[in-house]
């Protein structure tokens, strides 16, 4: 039997069920060593053991459910055999900025940041300097979206300096950079109480510079950086421009980097897409890991939604999340925004919230005007003409798999284009609210995941309007 084949189509069935996302971020970069077909085993190998633990946690029901069918056995234990290098992530996943080190490297490494504590022991200096104690990881919802940069922003906090160095987290407005870098400063206050952390961002390090120059203390000015333990610059693009800026911190990073300081950035776009900063910086910038945060799906805005309605005590229909989800804007800021103002303006008015109020708070219709409303029927037919079942078979409580993705999809496409309710939806195929909620979670995430089904969407749709 040949494994590495097994293996692609094991890869191949983890794209289909979790999305390419997954396998491209953390399976590729398990290797299969072994198959012991008499005890059911399979060896693998992770590059590190941040990737065996991550893939170990979130993927072990993937390797149960498509490894032991392709290896024709009805369960297997999947064991991890020990790396002699360790690498970062990137390096198989061929991400910006690998970085391969062995293990004597990492021992120079270890003794130096020992060697360094030691320093501040002797001149005891717990400082965590402006670090918002609000932005924890506890209160960071993970997803698809921000999964990598979340769980490179918790490898940096237990080993700073030693793994992800530095780490460069991008991504458009809104979408978490800052809350993941006050998160790290916190957690590394939690975690290595002698570290010295400090949260600045890339305008206000301009403006502190520029009034050292003016007082002629550029030494201290550099004295000072070079002295932190990890250091997390939020929207580096600031510094674009600054010339005179751009050459300070270049020796402050080189400082910082020699003696494996911790150094984390956020910008709004990847190094290589920063303008105005100069090329042995931005070079410098991609020498660890980079990692994007994308905008959320709508499962994630969702858990968000959720997240924050528990923190502030409050509740609402499943109903109203779902509206509230699926119409504001992808910026994270802008949903808590929206939720805030959702619920003070139910709380002012007495008004109950529903979903017509989602509308108002958010000002947009429900369904374009232009749009006609489609009738249930016409929704059912249409899929039910091409997916190949049965109107009767769309209704019916059959759990075959095909059908079901049928199901959902007329779900999705009877919420969207009727504008009804989830409880009617549901009703109409005999279902509860929350199973058209879970239809449309799955559908949404199918529409970004697989462009076949996508297309198939998107036919239905127009034949549902054209008629
Ligand atoms: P950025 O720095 O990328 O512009 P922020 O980190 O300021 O975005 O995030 C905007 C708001 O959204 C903050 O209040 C933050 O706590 C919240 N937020 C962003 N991402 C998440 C998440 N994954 N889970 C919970 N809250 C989040
Ligand atoms: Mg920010």
């Amino acid at each position: 039997m040949v494994i590495e084949s097994i293996w692609q189509d094991f890869l191949s069935l983890v794209a289909q069920e979790a999305g390419s996302r997954v396998v491209e971020t953390w399976l590729k970069a398990i290797v299969p060593v072994e198959w012991d077909a008499r005890r059911a085993i399979m060896f693998v190998r992770a590059p590190n053991s941040f990737v065996q633990d991550w893939v170990i946690s979130h993927y072990t029901q993937l390797f149960d459910k498509h490894l032991a069918r392709l290896l024709g056995v009805s369960s297997i234990t999947v064991t991890f055999v020990a790396t002699n290098a360790v690498q970062v992530v990137g390096e198989s996943l061929n991400l910006p900025g690998q970085v391969v080190v062995d293990l004597a490297e990492k021992s120079s490494a270890t003794t130096c940041i020992a060697a360094r504590r030691e320093q501040t022991a002797i001149t005891p200096s717990t400082r965590v300097a402006g670090v918002n104690g609000l932005y924890l990881f506890d209160t960071f919802v993970v997803g698809p979206s921000n999964q990598l940069s979340c769980a490179a922003a918790r490898a940096v906090t237990e080993k700073p300096g030693l793994i992800y160095n530095p780490l460069f987290i991008y991504g458009g407005p809104g979408l978490g950079k800052t809350h993941l870098l006050h998160a790290i400063g916190n957690e590394i206050k939690r975690q290595h109480r002698r570290l010295d952390v400090l949260y600045q961002t890339a305008d206000r390090f301009v403006n502190e510079f520029i009034q050292m120059i003016r007082c002629d203390r550029v030494h201290a000015f550099r004295q000072k950086y070079c002295r932190i333990d990890v250091l997390l610059i939020d929207d580096i693009q600031f510094i674009a421009n600054k010339d005179q800026t751009q050459e300070a911190f270049f020796h402050i990073f080189n400082a910082l980097y020699d003696a494996s300081k911790q150094i984390v950035f956020s910008s709004d776009v990847y190094p290589g897409a920063l303008n105005g900063i100069a090329d042995r910086l931005k070079s410098r910038l991609e020498w660890g890991l980079v990692t994007d945060i994308s905008h959320p799906t709508l499962e994630e805005k969702i858990a968000i939604i959720r997240r924050k309605m528990t923190a502030m005590s409050a509740s609402l229909d499943d109903e109203v999340v779902y509206e509230l989800a699926r119409q504001a804007s992808t910026s994270i800021r802008e949903l808590e925004g929206s939720l805030v103002r959702l619920l003070a303006f139910a709380s002012l008015t007495d008004h109950p919230v529903g979903v017509d109020l989602v509308q108002r708070v958010l000002a947009r219709p429900a369904v374009p005007a232009t749009v006609k409303r489609a009738s249930y029927d016409d929704v059912l037919h249409a899929v039910s003409k091409h997916c190949g079942y049965s109107v009767a078979q769309l209704r019916s409580r059959s759990r075959n798999h095909d059908l079901v993705r049928a199901r959902q999809l007329a779900m999705f496409l009877m919420k969207r284009l009727t504008g009804q309710s989830l409880r009617d939806v549901g009703e109409f195929l005999r279902r509860d609210h929350t199973a058209v909620l879970h239809a449309l979670e799955k559908v949404d995430h199918l529409l970004k995941a697989d462009e076949s089904f996508a297309a198939l969407a998107r036919t239905i749709e127009s034949a549902v309007q054209s008629k």
